[in-house]
């Protein structure tokens, strides 16, 4: 791991992320950049975090666990891969939001052990946008009734939608389904106004830019921060 190149990476991400928000007339400091630390070692985490990142990203949960006690505690854990039932009781006052939520039963057991703690755990619903069966999430028909549902949940606050687009060449074909997600969750705000839908996390390295200009303010980057990750 080369400090000095998270350093100059973090640097160069800030640069994209002010034009992509300028040009499209947002706020840049409105834009929150989690930087997705799987598979990253503590010494790389600490040296984003020295370079500003507030925000960390784990998709597994012991992975994050393992993690945690070695960063500094002023920082904010996202957890943003799928989240197996069985792991729900161990993340619960862990992290700072839940952008995976795709099922009923997990909301259940996400409130139920949050209510345990007496906490409210904010989440963002999984979208499926692409439809693709290799991907985690709802399928956009079912999101305003899932949403509608989920106030009957004490222990959770559904607080936007989250989706992965595909991977592909060129970025420019990640825009509908980024457009597709803001336009699902604008119609789910305006018919539950009870709800505060603040939150769109879509953009990953490879299409963060598109996803800010469609409204994305919270965009999860991995490879420009920390290199591409080995396999
Ligand atoms: C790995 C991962 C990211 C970051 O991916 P990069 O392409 O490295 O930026 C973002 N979101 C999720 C859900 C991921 O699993």
């Amino acid at each position: 791991m080369n400090l000095l190149q998270i350093k100059n990476n973090v640097q160069i991400l800030h640069e994209g992320v002010n034009k992509a928000a300028i040009a499209s007339g947002y706020n840049p400091k409105q834009i929150k950049i989690i930087a997705v630390t799987k598979k990253v070692e503590i010494e790389g985490i600490n040296q984003a975090v020295q370079e500003g990142m507030t925000e960390l990203g784990e998709n597994r949960v012991q992975e994050m666990l393992a993690k945690q006690p070695f960063v500094d505690s002023k920082v904010n854990w996202h957890l943003i891969g799928h989240l197996q039932m069985n792991k729900v009781k161990s993340v619960i006052g862990k992290v700072k939001m839940i952008h995976s939520l795709d099922s009923w039963r997990l909301a259940c057991e996400i409130s139920k052990y949050s209510l345990e703690q007496n906490l409210v755990s904010d989440v963002l619903v999984q979208v499926n946008v692409s439809g693709e069966s290799s991907k985690y999430g709802l399928p956009v028909s079912d999101v305003i009734d899932f949403l509608k549902t989920s106030r009957e949940l004490k222990g959770l606050s559904v607080r936007g939608l989250m989706t992965i687009a595909p991977l592909v060449e060129n970025s420019e074909e990640t825009r509908p389904f980024f457009k597709e997600l803001r336009n699902i969750r604008d119609i789910s705000q305006s018919k539950l106004p009870d709800l505060s839908l603040d939150f769109l996390s879509m953009g990953m390295t490879n299409d963060y830019q598109v996803a800010i200009e469609e409204g994305s303010n919270i965009i999860r980057i991995g490879s420009a921060i920390f290199g591409s990750r080995a396999v």
